[in-house]
């Protein structure tokens, strides 16, 4: 016993049909009811949908099993009314050429089936000031739709002939002499330029020029919600180019974070690079911070903490807002501690003795250097500065960094390697 017998009824069948009973149904009910054939009687387009779907349904033995053990409701519940095929769809699988019927229905055909049209892809691009905050982008695209004035048939009803010279396939197999053989070869119908179709030029639809489409402009609202991550795709299901007897394309919008002056972002924590003085890093001060929402934030480094070059301290809370989520990453500042160029006199002249005594009375004491044994001789030498036009002479021709070819421990004939920092 079945619980319903809608879908059998639609199809004219009784629950006992066999696969090729419910087959032969399909195909005599779905060339009746195609919607090409009832143009004059639009209430068949329903018709034809709901023949779809009960076959659909039925063809498929687990969805059968579970109509007629719950009905309609439990394939609801059983998840098999989502993703249905469009019934167009089902009825270009049926009847166009291409593959024979086994496996035609078992998944993964709606999105690898060539009776789709394309999906139109994007990138859209936002700022990470955007993706703090969320925002709605309009964005607006160009897509085909099916031309209003002639439902898309591309001309007066019954205009549209099958072409002759093809017999509407839109391919003609041509021969061709080569010497001795002849070459058989496929080639886009020249009568109707691989249409199938042919139409008397008066016949032909003017809104469209017989194209059976239009370009449309198409505003989309697409959301970037707080804390989105680049690469993150949204999809609009068959907002997409429109084409007769075809399943309308998706759009996809692919989030591209754009890079930004200030911050750098992995995942939900953002990165500053902050450049402070010695001063502020050895007896403290404030650094400011422009966040991404228009606030400052204010930071105190304490007096006597003393920030090191490259360290990398955290402010926890302040990275980016985690998607979908109501806590948010941290905010790593990364310090760049500037030296002074100098701390000699206006004029040159030496730090003074009261300035040194001053930094050493607050700075650890001095490292015991690399002493050299008590029995050597030692040799003084003054440190200059790099003058890069000499150096950059004399480094040419081996890799980078400063050579000095004159160092008595190197041999092999005169060849520049690098001196070693001792
Ligand atoms: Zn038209
Ligand atoms: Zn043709």
């Amino acid at each position: 016993m079945v619980k319903e017998t809608k879908f059998y009824d639609i199809l004219g069948v009784s629950p006992t049909a066999s696969d090729s009973e419910l087959k032969s149904a399909y195909r005599k009910g779905a060339l009746k009811w195609h919607p090409d054939k009832n143009s004059h009687n639009p209430e068949t387009a329903d018709k034809f949908k709901e023949l779809s779907r009960a076959y659909e349904i039925l063809s498929d033995s687990q969805k059968r099993q579970l109509y007629d053990q719950y009905g309609e409701e439990g394939l609801e519940h059983g998840g098999a009314s989502a993703g249905g095929m469009a019934a167009e769809d089902l009825f270009a699988q049926f009847f166009g050429g291409g593959g024979g019927f086994g496996g035609m229905f078992s998944g993964g055909m709606r999105d690898t089936g060539p009776k789709k049209a394309r999906t139109i892809s994007h990138v859209h691009k936002v700022s990470l000031e955007d993706i703090y905050k969320g925002k709605v982008s309009k964005l607006a695209l160009q897509k085909s739709v099916i031309c209003p004035k002639c439902d898309g048939r591309g001309g007066k009803e019954g205009a549209v002939k099958k072409c002759a010279g093809c017999d509407g396939r839109g391919t003609k197999t041509m021969m061709r002499q080569m010497g001795p053989m002849i070459q058989r070869y496929q080639t886009v119908c020249p009568d109707c330029n691989g249409e199938g179709e042919t139409m008397r030029d008066k016949d032909r639809c003017r809104t469209c020029a017989g194209k059976k489409t239009i370009v449309e402009r198409k505003v989309l609202h697409v959301h970037v919600d707080r804390g989105v991550k680049s690469g993150t795709r949204i999809e609009f299901r068959g907002e997409g180019d429109q084409l007769p007897g075809v399943e309308p394309g998706d759009v996809v919008f692919e989030i591209e974070q754009k890079p930004h002056p200030r911050f750098q972002r992995k995942d939900d924590d953002l990165f500053y690079h902050c450049e402070i003085d010695l001063l502020t890093a050895l007896a403290g001060g404030r650094i400011h911070i422009e966040h991404l929402d228009e606030r400052w934030l204010e930071v105190d480094i304490i007096p006597g903490e003393v920030i090191s070059p490259g360290e990398t301290k955290v402010i926890r809370g302040q990275g980016m807002p985690s998607y979908r989520h109501h806590d948010f990453g941290n905010l790593y500042i990364n310090f760049n501690v500037k030296f002074p160029e100098t701390l000699k006199g206006p004029n040159g002249e030496p730090m003074t003795d009261k300035a040194r005594k001053a930094l050493e009375s607050v700075l650890p004491p001095r490292m015991i250097d690399n002493e050299p044994p008590a029995d050597v001789m030692v040799e003084e030498y003054q440190l200059e500065d790099i003058d890069p036009i000499r150096e950059h002479g004399r480094a040419r021709g081996a890799g980078s960094g400063i050579m000095d070819e004159d160092d008595d421990d190197i041999h092999g004939g005169g060849e520049r390697v690098q001196c070693a920092s001792q």
